[in-house]
């Protein structure tokens, strides 16, 4: 007697069809993998989904040889399986936190040994399938799971969509898992439905995560530059051109409003008597310092920035000259009176500022220049706290 015809959807796709399918895809997500992991090798994890990606790869072109022996089976449902605790690792390795000791020292090997005991069994007791989906189920919702809970402010994005296609690829799982249960032919080797709505929906969530994955490394990447273009490497407060870019916005903005800002501008000094006689070491601790107490003495929106060496500017908006003198002198008492944190010696340090406002200067540079000015003042006699209005008007002529 002839079998029955297979339903028209599974004649439209054949299971070594989309099996190829799903091969070739995943050889294209592991190469885009790969280019990335070229240009970025700062991050961890990356190598590890590339790896996955390929495992994957392999585990579906091993079903495409279409022998349906035992080996073969162990060989594609093993790759497959390790694909999925790749993709873990990839996850765990990205975001930086450890992995799961029962999902690896417990889960994992007692997948593999599920594997080759489900192969060990006569045939039709348990499918190999069936110990993947048990074991890969808990990987992907646990990949998922902490992507959620990752501190991931910097690659939001990337991680939902990496996230959101493994979660939905765990319930998959989980539904096939079901289904194998109460009826063992959908989920074994060959055409059904069962199986081929398994492959299709791999080849979507896996094409979503993987671009999820590639955009969590360049939204990262892109938050990491911005970073260290924007902030000094040693006081980590914002540098120059940070300061400059938020001095320039707030000079176009006080020229829309009636208010006004100020500046401070300070050295530390005798700074390079305490580098001679303490070492460079000290010297950083105390920059390091300096930048923390001042920040921590100010409100929310004033904005301390690393000026140069041992220079800071201090951004204080809808600020007038007479109040920015008071937050300056209150400034040079606190650092004055307090002892340096972090270093072996007992230190005393103090500092020299101008201080000049939006009111009186036109743009930024001329701002910046005055504030410079009065700390020139401020130099003849060290420890303290110059305005503008104290620099001399020059002689005309
Ligand atoms: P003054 O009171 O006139 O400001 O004297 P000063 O010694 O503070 O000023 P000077 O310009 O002579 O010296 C500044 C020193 O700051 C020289 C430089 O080596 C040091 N310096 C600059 N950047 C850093 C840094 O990142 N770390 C350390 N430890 N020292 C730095
Ligand atoms: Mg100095
Ligand atoms: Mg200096």
């Amino acid at each position: 007697m002839q079998p029955p015809p297979p339903p028209a959807s599974l004649e439209l796709l054949s299971l070594p069809t989309i099996t190829l399918m799903i091969t070739i895809t995943f050889l294209i997500q592991a190469m885009a993998i790969w280019f990335n992991s070229r240009t970025v090798d700062e991050y961890k994890g990356i190598r590890a989904a590339f790896l996955a990606t390929i495992s994957l790869a392999l585990g579906f072109a091993v079903i495409l040889l279409r022998r349906m022996d035992v080996i073969t089976g162990l060989l594609s449902n093993g790759l497959i399986l390790t694909g999925h605790i790749l993709i873990y690792v990839a996850i765990c390795q990205f975001i930086g936190k450890p992995l799961n000791r029962y999902l690896i020292y417990g889960l994992v090997p007692f997948g593999y040994i599920g594997l080759i005991a489900a192969a060990l069994l006569p045939p039709g007791g348990l499918p190999l399938i069936t110990v993947t989906q048990l074991i890969g189920f808990p990987l992907n919702l646990a990949a998922a799971y902490m992507l959620y809970r990752a501190d991931k402010s910097r690659y939001k994005l990337g991680a939902y969509l990496t996230a959101l296609p493994l979660l939905v690829y765990g319930l998959v799982t989980i539904v096939r898992f079901l289904t194998g249960i109460f009826s063992p032919q959908e989920v074994l080797p060959g055409p059904s439905i069962s199986n081929i709505f398994d492959v299709m929906s791999l080849y979507v969530l896996s094409y979503l995560w993987t671009a999820g994955f590639i955009l969590m490394i360049s939204q990262r990447l892109q938050s990491d530059l911005h970073d260290l273009a924007m902030n000094d490497a040693l006081t980590r407060i914002r540098n120059r051109r940070a300061m400059q870019s938020l001095l320039d916005f707030e000079m176009r903005r006080v020229q829309t409003e009636v208010k006004d800002f100020s500046v401070i501008l300070l050295d530390v000094d005798h700074f390079k008597r305490i580098n001679d006689t303490h070492g460079h070491d000290v010297g950083d601790i105390v920059l390091l310092w300096m930048a923390q107490t001042l920040q921590s003495a100010l409100r929310v929106q004033d904005i301390v920035a690393r000026w140069g060496g041992e220079e800071f500017l201090i951004l204080l908006p809808d600020t007038s000259l007479v109040e920015a003198m008071e937050i300056a002198e209150r400034l040079r008492f606190l650092v004055e009176e307090s002892i340096v944190g972090g270093t072996p010696i007992l230190l005393n340090v103090s500092f020299s500022a101008g201080v000049a406002n939006s009111k009186t200067n036109r743009n930024v540079n001329e701002l910046c220049k005055v504030a410079d000015q009065a700390l020139y003042i401020a130099k003849q006699k060290r420890n303290r706290v110059v305005s503008q209005e104290s620099i001399p008007i020059p002689e005309p002529g």
